[in-house]
């Protein structure tokens, strides 16, 4: 398994991935997709598609579909209704907690801070630094800084305990933060609203305020109805939509896993509540085979089912899809996506109103003119079954996954170093990226072995051909070998090869990317051999 650095300098030199505004010192939390990354994100965001939506029920017959189902898609604003974030209860509880550093004047999250009591010459403190694998070498580093100690002195040194979050420590004044130089510089934690505030219209006052979509499933549950009474759809139905989200992460990080804009893929799926806690069992495994079918590695992921005390009050069963990111320490993982059992919870609130946990409507808060200011759509959500003629509210399955952390994810698992031979046919280390061919950015290469005796032409024609029906790269400069390489990085499944027996025989190799095999055969069944291989 490659390391970050190794992830990030491949990203950037071979136009996976930029930072925002690169030239003017970046933005932290925002993060540009190159040639290579755009192609690879629309791969994994279409395979989702493809399979989610438009062939859902190729797999809908099979063991452990409860019933047949239907899917559909919608495509919806950014900015919606700011009543809307008061009723999903995004306005009052989407926060997170922050300190801020009053010596190094940086900001953290609460829960994002690690720490361990030391002492030394005397003196105590509960030395911290930021969660993560560099945690335990940076909190050692703070503490030789603090106690003022060099290397040769380190046994004296002591630490306390084990490693154990901030969010332990009721008291700062004993606490050295993470980048400070004396102790009790952070200040007690602060709540913080992760949405992004903007402003409609051009009068601006706090009556025109309105709110980046911190998630994209809002935008399903206020066109439900729309979307049954435009198809034929029955339920059970789920309705997909893939979308940027903005979160103003308190300390966006490891590369595009936390960012402050990025793109989700969601389903809210919606069903008979006898049948939900089958459903949400359903989209748990059929989610999690997803990013099996797709070649990722089974043992960097794993299903975590959320124990009682961590689920939202309206869910009856939440699980995650997390997988092992190299910038976390061993046996960690970082969340991919979660599928949740909302219950009837949004659809209810969007009818009568932000619900307290017995999911009866809230108090409704009155505005200065003495009307209710915030309250649910008062249109009834609800569903009538034409055949049984049974009305209820449909309980929700939500699963929903991060498009950037999937790309992300598949990029370091794709990542080896291996070796392969070079044009003199000796061994050289090569990087390469072994994405299955479904995703992979770019999905052949066609290369005239030199560039004269009618080979780019006859390389030419073979490239246009393919071209009409998948991503192809040409090339024609410099060496074989080192062409082969190139695309080896990019990850592209196959690389075809017009040499002089092409000229005769009307015939080209085929190099398999990750088993380094060629195979000889008519340029006229190209097309059909690397078509049958890439699409899933
Ligand atoms: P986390 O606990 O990591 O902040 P979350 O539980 O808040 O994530 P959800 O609200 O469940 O995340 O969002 C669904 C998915 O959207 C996540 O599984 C993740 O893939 C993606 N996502 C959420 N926040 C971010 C972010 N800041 N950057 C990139 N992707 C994100």
């Amino acid at each position: 398994m490659a390391n970050m650095e190794q992830i990030v300098s491949l990203c950037k030199r071979r136009g996976f991935l930029f930072q925002s505004s690169e030239i003017y010192g970046g933005l932290n939390g925002f993060w540009d997709y190159g040639p290579l990354g755009v192609e690879l994100k629309r791969n994994i965001k279409e395979a989702w598609w493809q399979d989610m939506v438009v062939r859902h029920d190729d797999l809908s017959q099979l063991p452990g579909t409860p019933s047949p189902y239907s899917m559909t898609g919608v495509d919806t604003t950014i900015i919606v209704h700011p009543q809307v974030w008061k009723c999903s209860g995004h306005y009052d509880l989407f926060h997170d907690f922050m300190v801020d550093c009053r010596d190094s004047k940086r900001r953290y999250r609460h829960d994002q801070i690690v720490g361990r009591w030391a002492d030394a010459k005397g003196k105590r403190a509960f030395v911290t630094a930021q969660a993560g694998d560099e945690a335990e070498q940076q909190m050692e580093r703070q503490a030789m800084k603090f106690f003022n100690l060099r290397a040769k002195n380190i046994e004296e040194l002591n630490w306390e305990g084990t490693t154990i979050c901030l969010t332990e420590i009721a008291s700062f004044e004993e606490v050295l933060g993470p980048e400070a130089k004396a102790l009790g510089t952070l200040t007690p934690p602060r709540e913080f609203n992760l949405m992004f505030k903007t402003t409609v219209g051009a009068l601006g006052g706090e009556e025109d305020a309105a709110f980046l979509r911190p998630e994209t499933a809002q935008g399903i549950f206020l066109n439900f109805k729309n979307v049954l009474d435009s198809t034929r759809f029955r339920l059970p139905l789920g309705i997909a939509q893939t979308g940027k989200s903005f979160r103003n992460e308190i300390t966006p990080r490891n590369f595009t896993f936390r960012s402050r804009e990025f793109e989700q893929m969601e389903i809210e799926f919606f069903c008979h509540p006898n049948e939900s806690a089958e459903w949400y069992r359903y989209w748990r495994d059929r989610r999690l085979s997803w990013y099996h079918e797709l070649g990722i590695s089974p043992e960097r992921l794993r299903l975590r089912e959320h124990h009682e005390d961590e689920l939202s009050h309206y869910s009856t069963g939440t699980a995650d899809i997390e997988y092992a990111f190299p910038f976390l320490a061993a046996g960690e993982y970082g969340e991919l996506e979660g599928i949740a059992h909302r219950g009837d919870f949004d659809l209810r609130s969007h009818s009568e109103g932000k619900l307290d946990e017995k999911r009866r409507p809230l108090e409704v808060e009155l505005g200065p003119d003495g009307k209710p200011k915030w309250r649910g759509s008062g249109k009834d959500l609800s569903y009538r079954d034409d055949l049984t003629n049974e009305k209820y509210i449909p309980h929700v399955i939500e699963p929903s996954a991060g498009a950037d952390r999937a790309t992300l994810a598949f990029i370091c698992d794709a990542y080896y170093e291996d070796e392969a031979p070079d044009d003199e046919g000796k061994m050289q280390t090569r990087t390469v990226l072994k994405f299955h061919p479904r995703i992979a950015p770019i999905k052949a290469a066609v290369f005239p072995l030199v560039k004269k005796d009618g080979m780019p032409e006859m390389a030419k024609e073979i490239y246009l051909e393919l071209k009409k029906r998948f991503n192809v790269f040409y090339d024609e400069k410099g060496a074989v070998g080192r062409r082969y390489r190139r695309q080896d990085e990019a990850g592209t499944p196959y690389c075809i090869t017009v040499d002089g027996q092409s000229l005769l025989d009307k015939t080209v190799t085929i190099r398999d990317r990750d088993s380094l095999e060629q195979v000889r055969l008519p340029a006229s069944e190209c097309l059909a051999w690397i078509s049958e291989r890439i699409l899933g």
